[in-house]
């Protein structure tokens, strides 16, 4: 089914950003909305790529850190809540274990196996006091960028 000539028109609007036309006799011309002067450039073309997006706070922690980059990967995997926890597996209608393998009191989210689990949080009292860092250790209502 062809498109008429206005849908497509309107499409392309959107798609461009074209917000106000004036219709004259000179030959028409594209401008970059996305400078003031209405010339493309690949800076200005990086900047509207990321217009919008929420950014991640602790990417210097996570990246610029001495840590293996596996751990690098995982922490990062953590801070998105993109590893494969039983409420992740729950989401997709994946197989799943009820609760916590580890503690069996809540169920299982990156949240509770990272910060709230009591596993999780012996874990990390060993560790800060192993390395002697006066940090205390995180609180259920942490997240763990928070954290
Ligand atoms: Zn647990």
């Amino acid at each position: 089914m062809p498109l008429s000539r206005a849908s497509t028109r309107g499409r392309y609007s959107r798609i461009v950003g074209v917000t106000h036309v004036e219709l004259s006799n000179e030959p028409d011309k594209l401008l970059w909305s996305w400078t003031a002067n209405g010339v493309y450039t690949a800076q200005s073309c990086y900047r509207a790529t990321f217009q919008g997006v929420t950014g991640c706070h602790s990417w210097k922690l996570i990246w610029r850190s001495w840590a293996p980059p596996r751990v690098k990967f995982f922490h990062w995997l953590a801070c998105q809540d993109r590893c494969w926890t039983a409420e992740r597996l729950a989401r997709r209608g994946l197989q799943h274990h009820p609760r916590c393998l580890l503690c069996d009191q809540e169920p299982e989210t990156i949240k509770h196996l990272m910060l709230v689990c009591p596993f999780a949080r012996h874990t990390w009292h060993e560790i800060l006091a192993w390395l002697r860092l006066p940090a205390p250790t995180p609180e259920h209502d942490d997240s763990i960028m928070d954290w």
